[in-house]
């Protein structure tokens, strides 16, 4: 009897054991298969790729201007600039108006980063709805519409023509997603005024023609897009007209504090002094500095087709516009300036073996999205990278040796990253107008089982998205 049971417990703590064993290593199988970078084979992209296909941002084709690469590097300046984005030309811009001498360094070209790359939406939103009924979220959405206007203001005095059009389609993918629309957009709509229509699921065909939108939405026909390519060149003109000087394939390695506090900052091609450092890196730089190691690089992508013919996109939509679907991991379809190319953004966060093989497989979903199109090419494909942090708050802060960085833009920045490098300029002046509350003042926050600079967990996360959107919970 005796026995018996206790090879029973230990069968069953042998068992346990094994099971354990084959659970993990299934999890650790499993999760080797989820991070493993997706392929296309040379038939996919033979089928789904154009034969003149380019892997860079369809928006730096119609922009048609390059950025100067490179220029003669400062060694002593009133203020360093780290990062030539929207927020690095941003703070620069209002440095130098201040009468500071200014040095934008970058590590690639100038603004090469997302800010060039992304889908250009801006102004009226669906954000932190929830949020407008507490004081402090009420404060944060009243800045949110400041740094549009902001922006605006800042193209009007620049003159830029960043081809600003108007209209989005918030697309709900399952029904509950539309009930939930409907109310959030009321509730936003009774303290901020603005148009939209109610797109019933019966009106969904002839408004935005795909099966995947068939269950209506929320079209607002003032929220405006632009193409961010042209605003930020108009972004780089216009700080470098104010004064800045901008330079590129210039990488900032080390930044420490010298004796008589200024600071020394050691590039790949030299040394610069200043009296303050603003690092306005993004996404791109956030693995490089220990301040910003709760700052994780998320990839998201872009394709742009060839151009389709006027009867091919009018089979899409009443009119051109552009659309975001409910997805966690959401879709977006942006027109090109001209109307005859469509941009699809999706997959983010998916890891591929290369940029053909990421836009074979966005190429798929475009395609799946508008049946009616037919065989659809992708003309261009390419990849931006943002700067994601746990709390999906963005930071303005200093560190121990008081460096400011802003960071976080999380997927978010054509308004607000402006305004807070505007903002980021007037705390290094030392202004009372940089204060802000669409930024923490403290560095990101790290979460558990995050160990810094890397995103292990991403393809997990992807995942889960991916099921969840599937399926609805
Ligand atoms: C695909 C995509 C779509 C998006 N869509 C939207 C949208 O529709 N609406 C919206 O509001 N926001 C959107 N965003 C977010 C928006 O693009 C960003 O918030 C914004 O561009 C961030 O600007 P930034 O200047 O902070 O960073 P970036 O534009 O990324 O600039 C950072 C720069 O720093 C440079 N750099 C990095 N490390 C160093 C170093 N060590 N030394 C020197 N230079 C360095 C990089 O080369 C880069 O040019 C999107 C982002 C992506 C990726």
């Amino acid at each position: 009897m005796g026995k018996a049971s206790e090879s029973k417990a230990r069968l069953s703590r042998r068992s346990l054991l094994l099971g354990g064993l084959a659970v993990a290593g299934a999890g650790a199988g499993g999760y080797a298969l989820m991070s493993r970078p997706k392929t296309a084979s040379a038939a996919e992209r033979e089928e789904m790729l154009a034969e003149n296909f380019r892997g860079v941002p369809y928006w730096w084709d119609e922009l048609g201007v390059e950025p100067p690469s490179q220029g003669e590097l400062l060694d002593n300046v009133d203020f360093l600039v780290v990062g030539a984005g929207f927020s690095g030309l941003s703070a620069s811009r209002t440095l130098a108006a201040h009468g500071a001498k200014v040095l934008v360094v970058d590590a690639e070209r100038p603004f090469y980063g997302a800010s060039s790359r992304n889908c250009g939406f801006f102004g009226q939103a669906f954000e932190n709805v929830d949020d407008i009924s507490t004081p402090e979220g009420r404060a944060y959405f009243d800045e949110f519409l400041a740094s549009s206007a902001h922006l605006r203001q800042l193209m009007d005095e620049d003159g830029i023509d960043a081809a600003v059009r108007y209209g989005r389609y918030h697309v709900a993918t399952h029904a509950s997603h539309f009930d939930e629309m409907k109310k959030s957009t009321r509730k936003l709509h009774d303290s901020y005024k603005f148009r939209y229509d109610v797109i019933e699921p019966g009106e969904a065909k002839a408004f935005f023609n795909s099966p995947s939108a068939a269950q209506g939405g929320i079209f607002m026909p003032d929220a405006p897009f632009l193409q961010p390519a042209r605003l930020s060149y108009g972004n780089y003109l216009g700080a470098v007209r104010k004064g800045a000087h901008i330079v590129g394939n210039t990488r900032v390695v080390d930044i420490e504090r010298e004796a008589d506090g200024r600071f020394l900052a050691t590039t790949s091609r030299g040394k610069v002094r200043a009296r303050g450092v603003l690092l306005a890196v993004g996404g791109y730089g956030a693995p490089d500095f220990g301040a910003l190691n709760n700052v994780v690089p998320v990839h998201a992508y872009h394709i742009a087709t060839t151009p389709l013919t006027p009867e091919q996109m009018a089979s899409v939509w009443k009119k051109p516009m552009t659309m975001n679907n409910s997805k966690t991991n959401f879709e977006i379809v942006i027109p090109s300036p001209d109307a005859t190319r469509l941009l699809i953004c999706g997959r983010t966060g998916v890891r591929y073996e290369s940029t053909e093989a990421m836009a074979v497989d966005l190429c798929r979903v475009a395609r799946e999205m508008f049946p009616q199109l037919g065989e659809i090419r992708a003309a261009n494909g390419w990849q931006g990278i943002f700067g994601m942090t746990f709390t999906h708050d963005k930071h303005l802060f200093r560190d121990e040796e008081g460096v400011l960085y802003l960071t976080g833009d999380n997927g978010s920045g054509v308004g607000r990253m402006h305004w807070l490098g505007h903002k980021a300029a007037l705390q290094l002046l030392g202004l009372p107008e940089g204060k802000t509350v669409s930024a923490k003042s403290e560095p990101p926050p790290t979460f558990p089982l995050y160990f810094g600079g890397s995103d292990w967990f991403v393809p997990g996360a992807v995942a889960f998205y991916d099921f969840k959107d599937e399926f609805n919970f």
